[in-house]
């Protein structure tokens, strides 16, 4: 252990000399970002020594390590993360202390790394850190953004987007290592020379890595997310000059695409996913060279995770390298590359699988395109030899009219295809992937997300950390401990205690968003929250449309209003900034909350908050706060959820369809400790091949629905012009696709038995706490050695 963090009083004077010396100024007089900084290099220094100590030990031994590539990463912030996985939280807390300082200021001064739009990249955060904390070698690969996903401002009820610029101040964290940069060819032709192939790119962009460390908590274990920079070289297109050329190669690490579902900027996109891929790739091929001298041994000592298709290029590239650069025959680079490549699924919504137009995927990777069509062409044979028809060929083919399908390229590149939760692997293998799951069934399995219980649950909640503490010495080593809880959810002892701690995270959330927003909740009422990217399949509609229903009942019924527990709804999400729909949603949400909240009549018992700027570092406060949690999903959509396990672990019960991890939580915590309702994936996947939803008919015959509807176009909210909703009225009867009204009355019933629920106190708590006690199974630690021992089979390092 560095000797500075010995104890509070040397950790306090080594704090002060270094301000003086680095910003010559006194504590006292120091500003946040002068502290921060100089917290934030006494830590990178402790990791410093785990880092060489584990480089060291991984030098030395042979183990096989695996490689996660992601598009997206969402981070969040680091600081609390690695004082914690340290143990330096408490002499520096105390060390502060002296000085009436709290760290908690400090840390608040780190932007969110935000490399992500939403559940994808903080799956790929979450995993990094169970593979350190487990002891895994292995590491992240990704890409450099310069701007993060968009910061989300609200006026006027509308969003408004401003560039995420988090690199402004530094990144304390990040090593940048020249030496290991990589040149990637983009463009040009190729030419047979003597029978092979010989790439003449247009343009070799220099990829940077930047290391970010990935502390492991409490083992000492150091490994790391390397992200690329784009960076230009003096090899360009000869009719650029050299400083246009330069802001154009920036771009492809300029920012992250603000949209996971639809695809924009194309040709860049492309670069970008080649760019990591490439860089990636060489950078684990370079390095497997030095110690191994040939590929043969790769497959045993290299494993290359791809998480969803933007990565599934690094099947085509390592066949280049192996092929082209090392001269390994097509069939025996084609093994290595199979044995290497594994392939995570995150979605079966149609436009979000993605396909590139070959007009634009072959003269930017013109290599790389004959590439695929000779994986295709193979594979097609092999399908023909196999006795398939024309038709089913051409359905399964990498390349068809005229695009190449990621997922197909993905999918027959590699020795693994995992869904990320039972239903969803499910409706992968029976349905969406059926053919390519009877071709190879040895190839499809499950892997149920999950989410890091340090940062969800110790980090962020150590007010119910120390209820655990009560229960179990070990549950932070081994989240199955959480089950201890268990037998404690009919004391009254431990119902008490969680109720208290509800009420300080709710306290603590709503005084966050009245200073924020100026919207004052009540801390006794129902915090029901819906916080995920904005999408018609989450339906924040649906919750929106409901809590219209609540507030005419409200007006109108007073045995309704007698028997309505105060309630406050929140939501936070960001809307893709090219999905004119889901922002209309958000600003029917505002709306809707400026109505009722203003209403003298309902104020105390119905409050609407949209918390502005939804992310990790704000899911740290709101997760803690919540009661309900809602996970309304049209079923089949959601292919997992992570945000439905952190509210669960932080004791809030679950309302919700039966899709995604909705369908393991259930079995888990059973039928009455869940509030369930809607079509189940049978029933929707059945109403859509029958085409029997008729919203039309739902709207005339639920007299209360078809008000909620009317009051959209018919004036009801005076502040907004007539017409302001009428495409969200017009969706909901005659182009949804979600099933909004078909499920509206289900959800109305849920609402109506939570609300009773609620006013049991022992019934509910008793709920909350088994909850709490079966969220242990969705440790990403179990997640990650699912990984490690059924696809990665890798070893820890101890
Ligand atoms: C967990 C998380 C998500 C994913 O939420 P879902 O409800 O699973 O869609 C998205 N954004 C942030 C900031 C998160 O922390």
């Amino acid at each position: 252990m560095n000797t500075y963090f010995k104890d509070e009083y040397t950790f306090l004077s080594e704090f002060k000399e270094r301000l003086e010396k680095r910003y010559i100024v006194e504590l006292a007089n120091a500003s946040t970002r002068q502290k921060y900084n100089v917290l934030g290099e006494m830590v990178s220094e402790v990791i410093a020594d785990n880092w060489m100590d584990t480089k060291n030990v991984l030098s030395n031994n042979n183990l096989k390590e695996v490689y996660y590539f992601s598009m997206e990463f969402l981070m969040g912030r680091l600081i609390t993360n690695n004082i914690m996985n340290l143990g330096l939280r408490n002499v520096i807390e105390k060390g502060l202390e002296i000085e009436g300082l709290d760290l908690n200021e400090i840390e608040h001064f780190e932007s969110d790394a935000g490399l992500g739009n939403g559940g994808l990249g903080r799956l790929a955060a979450c995993f990094l850190d169970s593979i350190a904390s487990l002891g895994y070698p292995g590491y992240g690969n990704g890409i450099r953004y310069r701007y993060g996903l968009f910061e989300q401002k609200i006026q006027g009820g509308y969003q408004i987007e401003k560039p995420d610029d988090w690199l402004k101040d530094g990144y304390v964290w990040e090593v940048r290592k020249d030496e290991e940069s990589i040149t990637v060819p983009f463009g040009g032709k190729v030419i047979f020379e003597e029978g092979n192939a010989v790439y003449y790119p247009d343009e070799l962009i220099n990829a940077v890595p930047y290391d970010v460390p990935i502390v492991g908590n409490d083992n000492g274990v150091i490994t790391h997310l390397r992200l690329w920079n784009a960076e230009p070289t003096e090899k360009r297109p000869s009719d650029k000059d050299a400083f246009a050329y330069d802001s154009e190669i920036r771009k492809i690490s300029g920012f992250l695409y603000p949209d996971d579902t639809t695809r924009e900027g194309k040709v860049l996109r492309l670069k970008q996913q080649y760019f990591f891929s490439a860089a990636g790739v060489k950078s684990i091929i370079e390095r497997h060279l030095e110690k191994y001298e040939d590929f043969a041994l790769l497959p045993e000592k290299v494993v290359i995770q791809i998480n969803d298709t933007h990565p599934s290029i690094v099947v085509a590239e390592l066949m280049r390298l192996l092929v082209d650069d090392h001269g390994l025959e097509w069939d025996e680079a084609w093994d290595i590359t199979t044995r290497t490549c594994a392939y995570t699924n995150h979605t079966i919504l149609a436009e979000a699988l993605e396909k590139w137009s070959v007009d634009i995927f072959q003269p930017v990777l013109p290599r790389i395109y004959q590439i695929v069509e000779e994986i295709n062409r193979r594979f097609c044979k092999e399908l023909l030899d196999k006795g398939y028809d024309q038709e089913k060929v051409t359905k399964l083919a990498i390349i068809s009219n005229g695009r190449v399908h990621m997922a197909h390229l993905a999918i027959v590149g590699s020795f693994s295809v995992n869904g990320v939760a039972a239903l969803h692997t499910n409706i992968l293998k029976n349905i969406e992937m059926k053919d390519f799951s009877n071709l190879y069934p040895n190839k499809f399995n499950n892997k149920t997300n999950g989410i890091t219980h340090r940062r969800w649950l110790l980090h962020s909640n150590p007010e119910l950390s120390s209820i655990m503490d009560m229960v179990s010495d070990n549950w932070v080593n081994d989240p199955n401990e959480l089950e201890k809880l268990l037998k404690k959810a009919t004391t009254k002892k431990y119902r008490t205690l969680v109720k208290k701690m509800k009420k300080t995270k709710k306290v603590a959330l709503a005084e966050r968003i009245e200073k924020e927003q100026g919207i004052k909740l009540d801390p006794n009422s129902i915090f029901d929250i819906q916080v995920k990217r904005l999408h018609e399949y989450k339906r924040q509609l649906m919750n929106a449309l409901h809590i219209m229903y609540v507030y005419n009942k409200l007006k109108s019924d007073s045995n309704f209003k007698e028997n309505y527990y105060p309630h406050s709804f929140i939501f936070g999400a960001k809307a893709a900034s090219g999905y004119h729909f889901a922002k209309k949603v958000i600003k029917l949400i505002n709306t809707i909350a400026e109505k009722v909240n203003n209403d003298p009549e309902t104020s105390d018992l119905l409050k609407v908050v949209f918390v502005e700027n939804y992310n990790v570092t704000y899911a740290e406060a709101i997760m803690p706060a919540c009661d309900l949690s809602e996970q309304i999903s049209t079923a089949s959509k959601e292919a997992s959820g992570t945000g439905n396990m952190k509210f669960m672990m932080n004791g809030a019960l679950t309302i919700g369809t039966l899709d995604g991890a909705n369908v393991e939580i259930a079995e888990l915590v059973g039928e009455e400790n869940i509030l369930l309702f809607g079509l189940n994936a049978d029933e929707v996947n059945q109403v859509n091949i029958d085409k029997t939803y008729n919203p039309k008919a739902i709207y005339d015959n639920h007299v209360d629905l078809h008000l909620v509807i009317d009051q959209l176009t018919n004036g009801f909210f005076e502040d907004v012009a007539k017409e302001e909703f009428r495409e969200i009225s017009d969706r909901l009867l005659f182009s949804d696709n979600y099933l909004v009204l078909e499920d509206f009355e289900g959800y109305r019933l849920a609402h109506a038995r939570a609300n009773d629920l609620y006013k049991d106190e022992e019934a509910w708590f008793k709920a909350t706490i088994i909850n709490i006690a079966k969220s242990g199974y969705f440790s990403s630690d179990r997640t990650i050695k699912q990984y490690a021992t059924e696809i990665w089979n890798i070893k820890p390092i101890k």
